[in-house]
């Protein structure tokens, strides 16, 4: 018998960054515990894990009280594409919110360290670029994207109180776009649309001039960041930005999917959705002094290998 080490609890654990982050905990050695309600998620990312009698899945939705004992949480339940977090929008906020208070009466009761997977999205469509932990953000607070925004901004609101009030030991990570294996093909992110049109050959939607940017960080780059995060000092709390600070537009990001599929599929522009941020880049200078962490994967690496898991997804019927 190998000595396990932490009991962790992974809130939203079926999902893309969760399922990863499940892998890479037993590879640690932990017991993982997986609660998810399966809003966005499909048992797909994780049934390679059943067999595995250190990893237990439960179905539950985390806006009602979860009481078991664990030593370390990562709360990231939360849809997290505006198409997923835009179908039930009271859901969404609820979910961040009575999510982020059950979470964290779970962690006090048990004196557990806990994670918040936050956003690039409570910076907003921002003044500042790029983007540093000390910016307070420009968020439209009834806009269509507030469910989210808003709901994150007060989770973190909550982890702050908790922490100054309880004394609670709390990690607090503000996570830019992330991309790779085990994204979801229907969830309308750039990344994924792009990829499944370009392999289908279906006309690729720019959403306005193209000309908006994003940062793009590659899963396993991001998961590292997670588990290092988690590991500080107590006094490190957070926030801290994980991302790759590497910019492009969505023209480009569309040109360049379009080469590495050899595809030929056309550009078709469609109307930019409401207050979508025009450009988005992390300032990653707190995660390098107190995490000595970067991204590793470069943009090209990381589109092949995604590009190689839709491929899969294409040659079994499931796109
Ligand atoms: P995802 O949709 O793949 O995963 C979220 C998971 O949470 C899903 O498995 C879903 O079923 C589950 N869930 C939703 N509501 C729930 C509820 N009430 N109770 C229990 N489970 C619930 O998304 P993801 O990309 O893996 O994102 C994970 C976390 O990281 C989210 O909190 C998201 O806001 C945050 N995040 C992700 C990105 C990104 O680019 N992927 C960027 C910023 C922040
Ligand atoms: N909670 C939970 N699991 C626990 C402890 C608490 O789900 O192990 C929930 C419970 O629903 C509670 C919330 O967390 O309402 C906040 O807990 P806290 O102790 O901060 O507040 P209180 O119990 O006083 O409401
Ligand atoms: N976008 C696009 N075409 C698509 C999907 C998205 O041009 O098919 C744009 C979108 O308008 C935004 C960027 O790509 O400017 C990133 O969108 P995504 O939904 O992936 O992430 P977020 O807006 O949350 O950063």
């Amino acid at each position: 018998m190998k000595t396990l080490h932490k009991r962790v609890l992974i809130t939203g654990g079926a999902g893309f960054l969760g399922s990863r982050l499940c892998e890479r905990l037993l590879d640690a050695d932990c017991e993982v515990l997986c609660v998810d309600n399966f809003f966005t998620a499909t048992k797909d990312n994780i049934s390679h894990l059943f067999g595995n009698p250190h990893f237990e899945l439960m179905r539950h939705d985390v806006t009602f009280p979860l009481y078991l004992e664990v030593d370390e949480i990562y709360n990231l339940a939360c849809p997290a594409s505006p198409v997923h977090y835009q179908f039930d929008p009271v859901q969404t906020t609820k979910t961040s919110v009575h999510g982020a208070i059950n979470m964290l009466g779970l962690a006090k009761r048990t004196k557990a360290k806990i994670f918040q997977a936050s956003t690039s999205e409570v910076y907003g469509d921002p003044e500042y670029h790029p983007q540093p932990e000390s910016y307070w953000g420009r968020v439209n607070p009834i806009g269509p994207r507030a469910c989210y925004d808003e709901g994150k901004r007060c989770a973190e609101t909550l982890f702050f109180d908790y922490h100054r009030q309880h004394g609670l030991r709390i990690k607090v990570a503000r996570i830019f776009n992330t991309y790779g294996p085990g994204m979801h093909p229907n969830d309308g992110r750039v990344v994924s649309n792009f990829i499944v049109q370009a392999l289908k050959g279906e006309p690729i939607t720019l959403y306005g001039d193209g000309m908006q940017t994003r940062s793009f960080c590659y899963v396993d780059d991001m998961i590292e960041g997670f588990v290092r995060l988690m590991a500080t000092e107590d006094v490190v709390t957070g926030p801290i930005n994980l991302g790759n600070p590497t910019e492009f537009t969505m023209r480009e990001l569309a040109e360049k999917i379009l080469q590495l599929t050899g595809s030929r599929a056309k550009l078709e522009q469609r109307p930019l959705p409401q207050d979508d941020p025009k450009q988005r880049q992390p300032d990653i200078t707190l995660a390098r002094e107190h995490l000595d962490w970067q991204p590793k994967i470069p943009l090209d690496q990381g589109l092949r290998l995604t590009i190689d898991y839709f491929e899969k997804l294409l040659g079994r019927g499931l796109l």
